[in-house]
């Protein structure tokens, strides 16, 4: 079989091949500990599911969805972001919900990017903005962020060559894999760039309810003026432990908003209905499940972090998103610390380099893991730390 050039210009998936160990040591019946993925361990939150349960029920429920989404779902959301954010949003023009905001991310490149145009990305950064750029014929040019900058990009920095032919620029705050947050300053500084230079601003807020510390995180669309170059996604995935059901949405600008529904509307055939209703419900409904669920991810950080950096591998303390990002210890790069760390004491963690090349040097914990496997990692580390001649996790 001849395939397209394209599906050969996707960058090898480092993850794939963390699976393949994982599985490799599963069958062998060793027990691996993972911090990889960032997948809320916590189920749904019951009404939730209650209501999923009701309307799949509901033979208008199981024909072919609304593709532009429910009404009600879209009114609910414009009414979430006025509430949460104090931003007004039009349902009908400046909403579109989405099937999980990843699908959003990769299909926005169709609307903005024709080929040869350019996207900024940071690095490191969530792998689907270059593979999105990629599969749409774009090119990346990467923005470093890092403790220097507090993971901003320096926006002042991109020369006028490359400006000339940027159509989109990504942002993502709270990061990842980074933890780190932007305030409206920042974001304020990059409206003002995208209107300068004609560009599409596309952030990505999955993790503004995911905060720590009494930190709040802001929207993009709060600064005035970012409705005129850009859109937000979000998603409920991470805020309501909702990341098998597959719903998100982008809002803002009605221009990019409307392509995005136009292309869709050619490529699906929308949210499953009863979802769209569970998505009504988890934004209307009781919300003290946020905050819950964030004492349980800020207890589970705070552990994270204190062992960590007792064993010298230096981590800040995120005030938002799922994530550590911690420095590898001396002598490893992430891919060598990584495979060291599963090989000697069956445990996963995320190499930086996975993000971007920017992220060497690095590793990502997730914060979504049980705490009797989080305890258990985390000794694991320890005994790691502790001895060059580790023994292999007992068989089971
Ligand atoms: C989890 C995540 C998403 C995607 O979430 P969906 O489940 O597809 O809604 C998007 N962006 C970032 C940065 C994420 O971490």
């Amino acid at each position: 079989m001849r395939l397209a050039k394209r599906v050969e210009s996707l960058p090898p998936y480092l993850f794939v091949e963390i699976s393949r160990k994982i599985a490799e040591r599963k069958a062998k019946g060793e027990d691996v500990v993972s911090f990889g993925i960032g997948d809320p361990d916590i189920p749904t939150p019951p009404h939730i599911i209650e209501r999923l349960c009701k309307e799949a029920r509901i033979p208008a429920n199981q024909r072919y969805p609304e593709s532009e989404g429910l009404p009600e779902l879209r009114k609910t959301i414009a009414n979430w972001y006025q509430k949460r954010f104090n931003v007004t949003l039009d349902p009908d023009k400046e909403v579109a919900p989405l099937i999980g905001s990843k699908e959003g991310i990769a299909h926005i490149a169709l609307c903005l990017l024709n080929p040869g145009d350019v996207a900024l990305i940071t690095d490191p950064g969530y792998p689907v903005y270059t593979i999105g750029t990629n599969l749409a014929g774009g090119t990346s040019h990467y923005l470093p962020i890092s403790p220097k900058n507090n993971y901003l990009p320096d926006l002042d920095s991109i020369p006028e060559s490359v400006l000339e032919k940027t159509r989109v620029l990504w942002l993502n705050y709270p990061n990842n894999p980074t933890g780190a947050v932007a305030d409206l300053q920042f974001f304020n500084k990059a409206v003002a760039f995208a209107k300068k230079h004609n560009i599409c601003i596309c952030h990505d807020g999955p993790y503004s309810e995911v905060a720590f510390d009494g930190y709040t995180p802001v929207s993009f669309l709060q600064v005035e003026g970012a409705k005129d170059v850009g859109i937000e996604f979000h998603s409920l995935s991470k805020t309501y432990n909702m990341t098998g059901w597959r719903i998100g949405m982008a809002v803002g600008n009605a221009e990019v908003i409307n392509s995005l529904k136009t292309i869709k509307s050619n490529i699906d055939s929308g949210i499953p209905q009863a979802i769209q209703y569970a998505a009504i419900e988890a934004l209307t409904g009781p919300q003290n499940c946020i905050k819950e669920h964030n004492d349980v991810y800020q207890r589970r950080r705070d552990l994270i972090v204190d062992t960590l950096n007792k064993m010298g591998l230096e981590a800040k303390m995120p005030k938002a998103s799922l994530y550590i990002w911690a420095k590898v210890p001396n002598g490893f790069t992430s891919v060598e610390f990584t495979n060291d760390l599963l090989d000697k004491v069956g445990v996963v963690v995320t190499p930086g380099v996975g993000y971007g090349q920017n992220g060497e040097g690095y590793i990502r914990l997730s914060l979504t893991i049980a705490d009797a496997s989080l305890l258990k990692g985390l000794s694991r580390m320890a005994q790691w730390h502790d001895s060059k001649n580790i023994l292999r996790p007992k068989k089971v």
